[in-house]
C-alpha cells in the first residue's frame, strides 16, 4: 500500500489529522477513536512510510556500503517519529481520541535482525549516517525467523521461532532480485528496502536480501528444520545452530548469498551511475562488520575478473581500495576459520581466488601467522581482510591497542598505517530521545537542545553537578523510570520489585566473558548474608536479560543457575524483603529501552581485556546510571572520562589477565580451596536447595567448569567484586553523593554519541 505519489511532506505534515482519520477509515472503515491500538499502528506505519518516501534521500558521488550479517534496529515508529519530527505532534492527535503512543507502539512487533551488540552498533551507525546526511546504506540479510525468541520452562532456555514479518510492515518489496550461484544449486534473490530517516536529515536504506522461495514449513519444533534443503531454509534463521557440520556449511551459504548479493547490488549502482568500475573506489567504499561479509572480496574480484574482463592484478587492486575491515573480537573462537573443504563445496567458484590471494601472500611472507590458507587447509576471513582491505579497525582504545600489541600484531608490523581505533558509540535518539522523555524534556529546558545534534554540549550539565534541584530532578526521572520498569516487570515476569530498592542490572549476551556467573555468585553471597542476619539497609533488585546461544551449554547452565535462585530467592519470606532477584524473558531491544532508563548500578564486569567494547555500558552511563566494571572495553574510556570518583573499577587489569593466559597460571580451584567466602558461595550451586529446586546436571556442570576450569578467570576477581559491590551500595546511601555521580556521568557521555563515531570513520576511512 502507499500514499498518493505527489503528496509532499509539508502538506503531510499540515495534515495529519485529516490524514490520520482518512486512512483509517480507508483501511478499517472506523474512525481513529473506534480503532484498535493495533489498527492505528498500521495507520501510522503507512503514514510515517509516506512521509519518509517525500523525504529527500542522502545522495552523494561516493557511497558508503555497510555490510553486516545483523541489524539489531528495534522497533521502528517511534524512532521515525522523533527522527521526522513530528513525535509530539502524533502524541496530542492520539491523546485527543483517546490513545497513547505507547499503546500503539506495544503493537508492533520487534524485528529480529540481530542477536547482540554487533547489530545494535550496525543499527545506531544507521540512524548516524542518515542523520549526519551521508550517502550511505547497510546491507544485510531478511531472515524470516531473525535469532529465536527466548522461552523460560522449568527455569531453562528454550528457543522458539520469532515469527515478526507481516504483510504490514516497514519493509518495501523492491523489484530488484539476483542469482546467487553455489555448488549444488541457484538461488534467486529478492531485495527489501527499509527506509531510514536522519534526525532532522534525509533518508537512507537498509537493504536487505531474502531468498525467493523460502519455506516457512520446513520449521518443525522450535527452531529445528532441514538444514540441508538451501533453496528453501536459506534466510529462515540468523546463525542457525552451527554446532554440527551441516550447521556450519549452512552458515558458509548464507553468508555467501549476502556478500554474492551485495557485490552484485553495489556494481549495479555503480553501473547505472555510469562510473567507470577501475576507479570503483572513488564511489564506492565497504564497511566489512565482522568477518561474516567477508567473502565480498573475493566475490568482487571473481566477478570484475570473470565478467568485466579485469587482469587479476587490477581487479585485486580495485576491491582493496574499496573494502575495510571491523574486528569486533579477539575471542580466538569466534574469529572465523572455515575449512577450504566446505568452502569450496558450497561455493566452487571462490576456491581458485581465495587460492590464488593466499599465494600472493605466502609468496610474499613466510610467517604462517598471517596466511590466508593454513596448515589444516582452513581460511582465515580476518586474515583475508587485513591483506585486502585498506582499512582495519577496533572498536575502543584498548581494544586496537591489544590488535595492535598482540592479536594482530605480525598485520601491525606488516601494514601499520591500515591500523584505526575508532570507538564505538550509540544513537542519542534511540537511547536517549525516545527511551527515556522524562530526561530529555528536562534537560532540553536546563541545557537547551542543542545536544540533541551535538552531543558534546551535554558537558553544560557539569554546571549542574553540586545544583541540589538539578540532583532531585534526575533523582526523581529515575524513581519515575523505575516505577515504570517495575509495573512492566509485574505485568511480563509476574515478579514484584520495589522501586525504593536499588536497580543493579546486567543485561547482554549470556557469555562466560561477560561473567553473569559472577554476578550470580555475588547474589548467592548476599542470600547467605541475609539469612544470617546481615540484612542490607536498602532492598537489592538485581535484573538480568539474556539469550545465549542454543548449543552454548555453559551458558544455558548459567542461565538455569540464575532462574533457580530467583525462584529460590524471591520465594524466602526472610530474604526477598532484601534482594530481589529477576531474568526477564526473551532480552531485546524493546526490553532494553525499559531496563536502561531504570538502572542504578550498570553491570559491566567482563574479564579485562575480553570486551572488545561493549555499548550497554554507554546507554546506561547517558540515562544516569553509574558503572561497576573492570578495566576492560569502552569502560577504560568511560573511566577516563568521569575519573575515579564516578565510577567503580574492580578486578585485574588487562595486562594482568594477559600475562595469566600467557604463563598459564591462573588455577580457579586453588583461589576456591584458599578462600572461605569464594568456597561457600560456589559450593551453594550444588547444595541440597538448589539441586531440590532446579536440575541436578546442569548445577553440578557448571559448579565443576568453575573449579577445575574457569577459562574467563570468574574466580579471580569475585572477592574484589564484592566488596566494590558492597561500597557502591553503602555509596547510594549518600544520595547528594550519588546524584552528582548521576549528573557527571549524564554530562560526560556525550563522546559515546554514534554521531561521533560516524564522523570518526569517514574522516579517517571512508572520505565521502
Ligand atoms: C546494546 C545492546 C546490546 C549490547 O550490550 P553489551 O552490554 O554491550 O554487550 C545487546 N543487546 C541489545 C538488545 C542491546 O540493545
Amino acid at each position: 500500500m502507499r500514499l498518493e505519489e505527489s503528496i509532499t511532506r509539508e502538506i503531510l505534515e499540515q495534515r495529519m489529522e485529516p490524514e490520520m482519520e482518512a486512512l483509517t477509515q480507508r483501511l478499517f472503515g472506523k474512525s481513529v477513536r473506534e480503532a484498535s491500538d493495533r489498527e492505528v499502528y498500521i495507520v501510522l506505519l503507512y503514514l510515517v512510510k509516506g512521509l519518509m518516501d517525500a523525504t529527500v534521500p542522502n545522495d552523494g558521488d561516493k557511497k558508503i556500503y555497510y555490510i553486516s550479517a545483523e541489524f539489531l534496529i528495534g522497533k521502528l515508529l517511534s524512532n521515525n517519529l522523533i527522527n521526522l519530527g513530528v513525535y509530539e505532534k502524533v502524541e496530542r492527535i492520539l491523546e485527543k481520541n483517546g490513545k497513547t503512543l505507547a499503546a500503539i507502539e506495544a503493537a508492533e512487533p520487534e524485528p529480529s535482525l540481530g542477536n547482540g551488540g554487533l547489530g545494535r552498533l550496525a543499527a545506531c551507525f544507521l540512524d548516524s549516517i542518515a542523520t549526519l546526511g551521508l550517502p550511505g546504506e547497510g546491507i544485510g540479510l531478511n531472515y524470516h525467523y531473525g535469532l529465536f525468541k527466548q522461552v523460560f520452562a522449568d527455569n531453562k532456555q528454550t528457543a522458539q521461532k520469532d515469527s515478526w514479518l507481516e504483510a504490514d510492515s516497514w519493509l518495501t518489496k523492491t523489484d530488484i532480485g539476483f542469482t546467487v550461484c553455489f555448488g549444488d544449486c541457484k538461488v534467486r534473490s529478492r531485495l527489501y528496502d527499509i527506509e531510514v530517516v536522519g534526525y532532522q536529515n534525509g533518508v537512507n536504506k537498509l537493504r536487505l536480501f531474502d531468498a525467493e522461495g523460502v519455506d516457512e514449513s520446513l520449521v518443525t519444533e522450535g527452531i529445528c528444520f532441514y538444514k540441508e534443503d538451501i533453496r528453501h531454509n536459506l534466510t529462515l534463521f540468523l546463525y542457525p545452530d552451527d554446532s554440527d557440520e551441516k550447521g556450519r556449511l549452512l552458515r558458509i551459504y548464507q553468508q555467501y548469498f549476502m556478500c554474492s548479493n551485495a557485490a552484485q547490488l553495489i556494481l549495479y549502482e555503480l553501473k547505472e551511475k555510469q562510473h567507470d568500475l577501475r576507479r570503483m573506489y572513488e564511489h564506492a567504499v565497504i564497511q566489512i562488520n565482522d568477518t561474516h561479509p567477508s567473502m565480498i572480496i573475493p566475490e568482487l574480484i571473481r566477478i570484475l575478473v570473470h565478467d568485466k574482463a579485469f587482469p587479476m592484478e587490477e581487479a585485486i587492486d580495485v576491491v582493496t581500495k574499496t573494502c575495510a575491515y571491523t574486528n569486533h573480537t579477539i575471542l580466538t573462537e569466534a574469529l572465523e576459520k572455515w575449512p577450504l573443504e566446505q568452502l569450496e563445496k558450497a561455493v566452487p567458484q571462490l576456491g581458485p581466488i581465495i587460492r590464488e590471494l593466499d599465494a600472493r601472500v605466502k609468496a610474499k611472507y613466510e610467517s604462517p601467522d598471517v596466511h590466508i590458507i593454513d596448515e589444516q587447509n582452513r581460511v582465515h576471513m580476518a586474515h583475508m581482510d587485513i591483506h585486502y582491505g585498506f582499512s582495519v579497525n577496533g572498536v575502543a582504545a584498548i581494544h586496537t591497542q591489544i590488535l595492535k600489541e598482540s592479536e594482530l600484531k605480525a598485520f601491525y608490523e606488516i601494514y601499520p598505517e591500515k591500523f584505526h581505533n575508532k570507538t564505538n558509540g550509540i544513537t542519542f535518539r534511540r537511547w536517549l530521545l525516545s527511551c527515556n522523555r522524562e530526561l530529555q524534556a528536562w534537560l532540553n529546558d536546563t541545557i537547551g537542545k542543542e545536544y540533541q545534534l551535538d552531543a558534546d554540549k551535554l558537558e553544560k550539565l557539569l554546571a549542574y553537578a553540586d545544583d541540589p534541584k538539578a540532583q532531585e530532578a534526575v533523582a526523581a526521572i529515575k524513581q519515575t523510570k523505575k516505577k515504570q520498569l517495575a509495573e512492566y516487570i509485574k505485568l511480563h515476569e509476574g515478579i514484584e520489585l520495589d522501586p525504593d530498592s536499588v536497580f543493579d542490572i546486567q543485561i547482554k549476551r549470556m557469555h562466560e566473558y561477560k561473567r553473569q556467573q559472577m554476578n550470580a555468585l555475588y547474589i548467592i553471597h548476599k542470600y547467605l548474608e541475609i539469612r544470617a542476619g546481615n540484612k542490607p539497609v536498602r532492598p537489592i533488585s538485581i535484573i538480568f536479560g539474556a539469550k545465549a546461544a542454543p548449543a552454548y551449554v555453559i551458558a544455558q547452565d548459567v542461565i538455569h543457575l540464575i532462574l533457580v535462585l530467583s525462584k529460590i530467592i524471591n520465594a524466602d519470606p526472610q530474604v526477598s524483603p532484601y534482594l530481589k532477584v529477576v531474568m526477564v524473558e526473551n532480552y531485546n531491544v524493546t526490553y532494553a529501552e525499559k531496563l536502561i532508563p531504570a538502572c542504578d548500578i550498570s553491570e559491566q564486569i567482563s574479564l579485562a581485556s575480553k570486551e572488545a567494547s561493549g555499548t550497554g555500558n554507554m546507554k546506561f552511563m547517558l540515562n544516569g546510571a553509574v558503572t561497576l566494571g573492570t578495566d576492560d572495553g569502552a569502560n577504560v574510556e568511560i573511566h577516563e572520562l568521569v575519573g575515579d570518583e564516578n565510577i567503580y573499577i574492580f578486578g585485574e587489569n588487562s595486562s594482568q589477565v594477559i600475562a595469566h593466559y600467557e604463563k598459564g597460571d591462573y588455577s580457579s580451584g586453588k583461589l576456591y580451596e584458599s578462600s572461605p567466602l569464594i568456597k561457600r558461595a560456589v559450593d551453594f550451586i550444588v547444595s541440597p536447595q538448589m539441586t531440590a529446586a532446579g536440575d541436578k546436571t546442569n548445577l553440578e556442570r557448571l559448579y565443576h567448569e568453575l573449579i577445575s576450569k574457569d577459562w574467563f578467570m570468574t574466580l579471580l576477581d569475585l572477592e574484589d567484586y564484592i566488596r566494590t559491590k558492597e561500597r557502591m551500595l553503602a555509596d547510594y546511601e549518600d544520595q547528594e553523593k550519588w546524584r552528582r555521580m548521576m549528573l557527571v556521568n549524564i554530562a560526560k557521555a556525550g563522546y559515546f554519541s554514534s554521531d561521533r563515531t560516524i564522523a570518526e570513520y569517514n574522516r579517517d576511512i571512508w572520505k565521502l
